[in-house]
């Protein structure tokens, strides 16, 4: 038998011995104490753990928003543990959307100016950037809504805003900070599913989560405690 390819598949993203301490004058704290992880590209993996266990703290090294102090970070074989903060904003850019708890959207830009802002960073031109934020909205069943600021809008249809500026830039990654923290579970429904079916469209989607039934919804389950991983299950389905 000949063997066509025995490189093991790498996966989009890979975390070694990853630590990260926080220093606060004289005191330290070690948020994470050495994560080894693999996530292959189309994943949907849920991270779970109690409050305090250090989700947001992997979710800034995994998005490129914090360095680790020690380990490797390896994001679609590129290592970007030792990239400077500039080329950082360029991956993050590129490869990574981002949906937060408190949607982070600017009230003073209706919802598609907050929808085109990574394609402003990115460099599209005015007209694409307007196209692909309108579609965007559309995609996430706000088409009629694109001229709204958030505060004229409900928490489920600004966090739905959140995630069209998520996919806006088609990232391979998008990375989810207890998106449904702060919604109704209509909201949440509705939210969980553009998950859904932006990975049934190829993309990998990291959820972080301290909620059980929402971590079901992907496909893998990886538990945090204290900074350590301390379970890795497939679940659900899938
Ligand atoms: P989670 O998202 O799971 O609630 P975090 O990653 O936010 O947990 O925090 C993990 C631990 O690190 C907590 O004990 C928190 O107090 C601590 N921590 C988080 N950010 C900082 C910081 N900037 N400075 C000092 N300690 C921090
Ligand atoms: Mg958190």
């Amino acid at each position: 038998m000949t063997a066509v390819d025995e490189t093991p598949i790498a996966g989009v993203v890979e975390l070694h011995g990853i630590r990260k301490v926080y220093r606060s004058g004289s005191i330290e704290f070690e948020a994470l104490r050495g994560i080894d992880m693999s996530i292959g590209g189309g994943e949907y993996v849920a991270v779970i753990g109690p409050s305090g266990s250090g989700k947001s703290t992997l979710m800034n090294i995994l998005g490129c928003l914090d360095v680790p102090t020690e380990g490797q970070y390896l994001l679609g074989g590129e290592d970007v543990s030792t990239m400077s903060e500039a080329q950082l904003a360029v991956v993050r850019n590129k490869r990574i959307g981002f949906v937060f708890q408190q949607f982070n959207l600017l009230a003073s830009l209706p919802a598609w100016r907050n929808v085109e802002l990574p394609l402003v960073y990115a460099g599209t031109s005015k007209a694409e950037r307007r196209a692909r934020a309108v579609a965007a909205l559309e995609r996430v069943g706000l088409g009629d809504r694109v001229e709204n600021r958030p505060g004229e809008l409900s928490g489920g249809q600004q966090q739905r805003v959140a995630v069209a500026r998520a996919l806006v830039t088609e990232p391979d990654i998008i990375l989810a900070d207890e998106p449904t923290g702060n919604l109704d579970s209509e909201s949440t429904e509705a939210v969980l599913g553009l998950l859904d079916e932006l990975h049934l469209s190829g993309r990998t989607i990291v959820l972080i989560t301290h909620e059980h039934e929402v971590a079901a919804r992907a496909g893998r389950n990886l538990t945090i405690k204290d900074g350590l991983i301390t379970a890795d299950a497939l679940v659900g389905a899938q």
